[in-house]
């Protein structure tokens, strides 16, 4: 998955030492990886005390060096439990050990190129709808920098911990639920680098008592970062769901997504077009307010499913802010039909894997 070392990036690390080691960071045995993708530097660190216990020290060193370099925006660091192999074999791209999340039948990423385009929205009615169909359903909201979870189903307690330290997920609606949320003030605004982004997600996923699951929806947050691939990484991704609005330059960046899932081997299960047209209330006329068709546009062309279109409804909006999602709302209106519909789809594909 992780490429080899591209030799610039590595060269700009070359001045930096292990603190506790004395040894160049760019040695061997513990830089595993240094790739350039879209502007963004990804470091792979094999996880020996050395580098976890300097990370506070080495990340901003890190950074400085590599953001010196042209063509370079942004730095993730990835840590990885496993050793390279003796430099005289050949380097084969290390092997990430993923989590045992052995009570969890699928983990289906909800995702998207940008924000505000109805992602979260989206994966709190899918996972409703699919727990409707009869499935042990369990939602993480995995998006750290903006955690909307709590707000939309209105719960904002700390969740109950077991004495094993395990997190008790908030059950709504019979779904299991978790997000930073209901652990962080949403008033107090964290910064996050590459590794606390991936120990947090870590968390949520492996500390949580999510028992026995037929499907976690993940809604991540938007974009190809450190999440994406910490959960590509670290989990085995039955599948994503993208999520765009029709106008061009949100399906630009849902293709960007949808191409990063393809290359860590997570198949697409579908694009969904949100906000595809307006239907007035009053007089039913229906007015394609961003353009519509555009997802199945690009779906037909990327060769996925595309697996439903969602009006602009003024009440999945409505009830979505008030803390009742539309499903529990009002679950015969079409939109809500429509996610059904959507959920039958997605578990479909998944009982055929
Ligand atoms: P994202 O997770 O992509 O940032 P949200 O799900 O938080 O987006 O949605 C952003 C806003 O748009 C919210 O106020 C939500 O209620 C509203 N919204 C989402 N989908 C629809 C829709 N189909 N019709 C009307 N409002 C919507």
């Amino acid at each position: 998955m992780l490429s080899p070392i591209d030799e610039t990036l590595k060269a700009a690390l070359k001045e930096i030492l292990i603190p506790d080691l004395g040894h160049p960071l760019i040695h061997p045995q513990i830089l595993l990886g240094a790739e350039l993708s879209n502007r963004r530097a990804l470091i792979t660190l094999v996880a020996i005390p050395p580098i976890q216990n300097h990370l506070e020290t080495l990340t901003p060193l890190i950074e400085s060096a590599l953001k010196k370099l042209e063509g370079v925006n942004e730095v993730s660091i990835v840590l990885t439990s496993h050793k390279s192999p003796p430099t005289t074999a050949p380097r084969e791209a290390p092997k990430i050990q993923k989590l045992d999340l052995g009570s969890i039948k699928h983990i289906i990423a909800v995702a998207s190129g940008k924000g505000g385009v109805g992602k979260s929205t989206t994966a709190i009615n899918l996972a409703l709808s699919m727990k409707n169909l009869g499935l042990k359903v369990g939602l993480l909201d995995a998006d750290i920098y903006g955690p909307s979870l709590p707000h939309m189903i209105n719960i904002h307690d700390k969740p109950a911990t077991t004495e094993g330290n395990k997190m008790i997920p908030h059950i709504y609606q019979g779904v299991a639920c978790m997000s930073l949320g209901f652990l962080i003030p949403q008033e107090n605004p964290i910064v996050w680098r590459g590794l606390m982004v991936m120990g947090a997600l870590e968390q949520l996923l492996k500390d949580v008592l999510w028992g026995d699951l037929d499907i976690l929806v993940v809604d991540m947050p938007p974009g190809t970062g450190d999440v994406q691939l910490t959960l590509a990484q670290r989990t085995t991704l039955s599948g994503a769901v993208i999520v765009s609005t029709p106008q061009d330059i949100a399906l630009i960046d849902a293709r960007k997504g949808l191409k990063m899932f393809e290359k860590v081997g997570v198949p697409i299960l579908g694009i969904i077009e949100n906000m595809n047209q307006f239907i007035c209330p009053n007089c039913n006329h229906s007015t394609p307010i961003f353009d519509h068709g555009g997802a199945r546009k690009t779906a037909l062309e990327l060769n996925v499913p595309l697996l439903g279109e969602i009006p602009l409804d003024l009440e999945i909006r409505v009830q979505g802010d008030s803390g009742t999602p539309l499903v529990v709302a009002n679950p015969q209106s079409p939109s809500a039909l429509l996610y059904k519909r959507m959920a039958e789809q997605i578990w479909t594909q998944l009982s055929k894997e």
